[in-house]
């Protein structure tokens, strides 16, 4: 029976690799009886625009050019959703140029903002623009709500300090996700998601895959601790993560397994 939850983990964690098996012997060995599972592992990890709400009087196409300028000093999944999407706005998609981006800063758990043709942009999530002073007009918090009942990341950008566009952004469960967690629970493994995104968001992803624990808007140092509270209540944990930066909690768990192709993970983390 054992054999069967690591190998729906392995499920989840695919491509599969020798790797990851070993990881598995080992927790299998450590008698892991908590996992704590990255948001972005549960999920295809491809996510996609899939709507845009424009509060201003402004095109699509010059908004997203303006937005992907900014995302392109970025290395989030979400960015990478933005620039395809701005690619697809364009007349040819092989010869697609954004705008200079300078004055570029990164907001850690937050967001970016940079100068695009002379204009402050801002890219992020709620708390980004309550930071800078950007006041978020209830027709904004409406639609925001919405996207994260669905279990969407809602992404505010501001231009010249006034909320100008909300792009939601869809990352859908893995086939398998809550079949996989079904069995866990079955196995009285305790299972948990951690994000650095937002609590709706974070909420309905869960409630959708069968997750009752949610750790979300969680900083790294935050995931550290949630695992280390876990171990003190005499939990053997084991963490399921694909993001570099998280690679801190990774090695605070009994078992850390890095999913994904950034293999470097393992490398530059412990
Ligand atoms: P996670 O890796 O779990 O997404 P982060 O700390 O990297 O956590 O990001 C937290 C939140 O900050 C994201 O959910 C998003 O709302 C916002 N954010 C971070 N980076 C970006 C970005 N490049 N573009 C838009 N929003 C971002
Ligand atoms: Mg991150």
């Amino acid at each position: 029976l054992a054999a069967l939850v690591w190998i729906s983990v392995m499920a989840i964690a695919s491509p599969c690799s020798l790797p990851l098996a070993t990881e598995i012997a080992a927790m299998v060995a450590a008698q892991v009886d908590c996992i704590v599972f990255n948001k972005r592992t549960l999920t295809i990890g491809k996510p996609v625009v899939v709507d845009i709400t424009l509060l201003k009087n402004m095109k699509p196409k010059e908004f997203f050019l303006l937005v992907a300028a900014v995302e392109a000093n970025s290395r989030h999944p979400l960015a990478k959703a933005i620039i395809e999407h701005a690619k697809e706005c364009g007349e040819d998609k092989d010869n697609f140029l954004l705008p200079e981006a300078h004055d570029f800063d990164l907001i850690a758990g937050r967001g970016l903002k940079a100068i695009v043709q002379s204009k402050q942009i801002l890219v992020g999530n709620k708390s980004l623009m309550i930071v800078h002073n950007i006041s978020i007009m209830d027709d904004a918090k409406k639609k925001l709500a919405e996207i994260e009942r669905k279990g969407q990341t809602g992404v505010l950008v501001s231009i010249d300090s006034e909320l100008t566009g909300i792009v939601a952004i869809s990352d859908p469960l893995k086939p398998g996700a809550r079949e996989v967690i079904s069995i866990l629970k079955s196995m009285k493994v305790r299972t948990i998601m951690a994000t650095g995104d937002n609590w709706g968001t974070a909420n309905s992803i869960c409630r959708q895959v069968g997750i009752e624990t949610v750790i979300a808007e969680a900083k790294h140092q935050q995931k550290v601790k949630e695992v280390e509270k876990l171990q003190d209540q005499g939990h053997a944990v084991a963490m399921v993560d694909g993001s570099r930066s998280n690679s801190l909690a990774l090695a605070a768990a009994d078992v850390g397994i890095a999913v994904g192709a950034r293999t470097g993970i393992a490398m530059e983390g412990y």
